[in-house]
């Protein structure tokens, strides 16, 4: 591995991607669990696996590249595998601190710290750390997650508050934990969560062989229709909370109302303008994938294309390019598409199939809006 990376992006640029605006580096495909629905599934090496990983330097030359090409960043997401099992991830979390990026985050599977030293860095230095977790009981949790891993992600997010962080949760709805959802609320809210981010698991990844826990367009319109209904009625009762609650599918003036255009068009986490980055590590597993949206990770051919090791982006001209698919059918949610999955493209009942990413933001006590 070179020691010195001179990042070229001018591939990106003639594509249309001018400015990076949301960076999502996965700085290590290792991780200590297999949870049911992990769209990394096919990626993941073991928890102490030390290869598979951006090295520091590398990710520190790659985000001073993008912050001056941009302006700075509007948001970065240390995302893995887990990324507390980086060797380095305490030095990357205090690098990214002193760059220009509004917005800090890392997602972690609060299976504990790691190598995440809570000493060295400081609690400004992410705006949240999002711990996934997908249960208000170990039996709901641990059903997707691991066994006994509700009692050590409960533990995790405790010392996180104690060091003074900011936490968010990562709550993956299944139909192992859909009828409880809106005990989601006051169980976060009285660990001192700020945020509730919500997902729909979909199917992708380890999902492929455990499709059971997909929920339906129906069944999910209506959970989603409860907890909004939940928090209009009781949100005082649960104050400076953020409910983040995917659409997934909406009915056509739906999608006028809200504004709703693809992620392929618009990246709509980039105040300033610009698109997301995702980047894989450039390993014999991680290939230096890159793409705009984690809905077609892993799918054949679907990346914008790849960095190499010593920097440099090239473009993949094929078909399954998201932005090339996006470019022939503009659809709502072109990934669905190129992954062939019908019905999600086609979802009947009059509902458009929309990105995952889109979701409605409800703050308790606080207007609510799309975003
Ligand atoms: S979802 Fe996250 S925590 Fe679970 S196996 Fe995948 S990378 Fe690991």
């Amino acid at each position: 591995m070179h020691e010195t990376f001179s990042f070229d992006f001018t591939e990106l640029k003639a594509n249309g991607i001018n400015r990076i605006g949301e960076f999502n580096p996965y700085v290590t495909l290792a991780c200590d669990l297999r949870c049911s629905y992990c769209y990394m599934f096919d990626f993941l090496t073991k928890a102490n696996d030390v290869v598979h990983v951006m090295p520091t330097k590398w990710f520190v030359s790659m985000m001073d590249h993008i912050c001056e090409e941009g302006g700075g960043l509007d948001r970065m997401t240390f995302l893995g595998g887990e990324p507390t099992l980086h060797p380095d991830i305490t030095t990357m979390m205090n690098e990214a601190a002193q760059r220009p990026i509004k917005e800090r985050r890392m997602t972690t599977n609060g299976m504990g710290l790691h190598n995440l030293n809570l000493d060295k860095v400081s609690p400004d230095a992410l705006d949240h750390v999002s711990v996934s977790i997908d249960g208000t009981t170990a039996e709901s949790n641990d059903v997707t997650r691991a066994k006994n891993s509700f009692k050590r992600i409960i533990e995790t997010i405790g010392l996180y508050r104690q060091a003074g962080f900011k936490v968010s949760v990562n709550y993956t709805v299944t139909n192992r934990n859909i009828a409880n959802l809106n005990e989601t609320v006051p169980f976060f809210h009285a660990m001192g969560v700020s945020i509730i981010n919500l997902h729909r698991a979909s199917l992708d990844g380890n999902a492929y062989r455990n499709p059971d826990i997909i929920i339906d367009a129906v069944a999910w319109i209506e959970a989603r229709a409860k907890l909004v209904e939940f928090l209009k009625t009781n949100g005082s009762t649960y104050p400076g909370l953020t409910v983040r609650i995917p659409y997934i599918f909406m009915t056509d003036s739906e999608v006028l109302e809200t504004r709703y255009a693809p992620i392929q068009e618009r990246n709509y986490h980039s105040p300033d303008g610009g698109h997301r980055l995702i980047v894989f590590p450039a390993t014999s597993i991680g290939k230096g994938l890159c793409y705009m949206s984690s809905d077609v990770i892993g799918h054949p051919n679907a990346e914008l294309g790849r960095i190499d090791e010593n920097g440099r982006f090239r473009w993949n001209s094929h078909d399954n390019n998201e932005l090339i698919a996006f470019s022939r059918h503009k659809l709502a949610n072109v990934s669905s598409l190129i992954k062939n999955q019908t019905q999600e493209v086609n979802p009947g009942e009059g509902l458009v199939r929309v990105s995952h990413s889109f979701k409605l933001t409800l703050r308790t006590a606080q207007q609510d809006a799309a975003e």
